[in-house]
């Protein structure tokens, strides 16, 4: 399924990653801020910590996510300027549907909208 939703839902609710083309990134991820690398990290633990933690809508400083190579604080991993991370698990993903489209180039497909997501089916 490809999907331009970046709320991380999908995998909230157990939806198979590998069968996943989140394009426009993912809220679950953290990316630095100047993009020094092509890393993503998982950020559910950090988040929720930050959540159990927060005093006046804040954070304590030492949760403020940082960069483990350059230093820079991190950011969400959306494609919203040009310092989007597209990691290994991004490319995967962009990968197996270009397979997946190639394989089935010839047949009959359905397409379908839901909200801002759009899944393909094989008739
Ligand atoms: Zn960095």
């Amino acid at each position: 399924m490809v999907t331009t939703n970046v709320d991380h839902c999908f995998q909230k609710t157990g939806f198979d990653k590998k069968r996943l083309f989140y394009m426009q990134g993912d809220y679950g991820l953290f990316q630095c801020s100047k993009s020094c690398c092509d890393k993503t990290y998982d950020n559910e633990s950090v988040v929720k910590e930050m959540f159990y933690k927060q005093s006046n809508m804040k954070i304590p400083s030492e949760l403020i996510p940082i960069c483990p190579v350059c230093g820079e604080p991190m950011t969400m991993n959306l494609r919203i300027d040009n310092k989007f991370v597209q990691d290994k698990g991004w490319y995967d993903a962009c990968g197996r549907y270009e397979r997946f489209l190639r394989r089935h180039k010839n047949t009959k497909n359905l397409f379908l909208e839901l909200g801002a997501a759009t899944i393909r089916l094989l008739l």
